[in-house]
């Protein structure tokens, strides 16, 4: 087990440095050329892979070109164009409904403010954060995904387990520079060594500061259970 820093302050920052010596590149890896590739790209990311999501966009942009596109689209075509992808119904239907409201409510633009974005259907908080940060150059929070949330944990910087609540946490600890680039780390990091099911800790740039590591912990923080 390692031994993370005295304060959750110093522990953030530390794991900060060391992921970006990791993964200097480290940023969004779904594929879009405007705001509302952007948006829809991250509502069809929801419990799906962005690989998957990247292969099915690459298409579905070349067909849809704009609000109205989607707004007008039937939704079984809509939904047949998207087939691939989880959750595709309900998908196409929160892609239509938000290109609808866009239109009608936002000049045809994809919004720049939290509240209005989280007005769009399919739309909440860990959304509306990636379409401000990576659409607008807007940062106001941490987007925190199913890595965020998982690595959080097991490196001992939160308890929470809504990610509402662990954002909130994540935002007092780590430095406002690094809000967007943290989530990039967490997922590369997340992917690459700390994953869900078996993280390779003997490998981990992190596992002399992770209250988790496997070779002495015998609990997994992020679940709370035995590894
Ligand atoms: S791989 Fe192991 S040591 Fe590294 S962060 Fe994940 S649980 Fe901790």
């Amino acid at each position: 087990m390692g031994t993370p820093l005295e304060s959750q302050t110093e522990q953030a920052a530390e794991v900060v440095d060391r992921l970006e010596e990791a993964y200097p590149d480290s940023t969004i890896s779904l594929r879009y050329s405007n705001r509302l590739e952007l948006l829809i790209a991250v509502i069809l990311s929801a419990q799906c892979t962005d690989e998957r999501v990247n292969k099915e966009t690459k298409t579905l942009f070349e067909k849809y070109d704009g609000a109205e596109d989607y707004a007008n689209a039937a939704q079984d075509e809509l939904a047949e164009d998207l087939n691939s992808i989880t959750y595709y119904n309900s998908k196409a239907e929160y892609i239509r409904t938000s290109c609808e409201i866009i239109l009608e409510e936002h000049d045809g633009e994809v919004p720049d403010t939290m509240d209005e974005l989280t007005e769009l259907s399919g739309v909440g908080r860990k959304t509306a954060n990636v379409v401000l940060q990576h659409g607008h150059d807007i940062v106001e929070g941490i987007v925190v995904d199913t890595h965020v949330q998982r690595l959080s944990r097991r490196l001992g910087l939160t308890e929470e387990q809504r990610p509402e609540a662990i954002e909130q946490e994540l935002m007092e600890l780590v430095p406002e520079g690094y809000w967007q680039q943290f989530t990039h780390l967490c997922i590369d990091h997340g992917r690459a060594i700390c994953d869900a099911r078996n993280p390779d800790c003997a490998d981990c740039v992190l596992a002399d500061i992770c209250p988790s590591e496997k070779g002495d912990s015998e609990i997994d923080l992020a679940s709370g259970e035995h590894w």
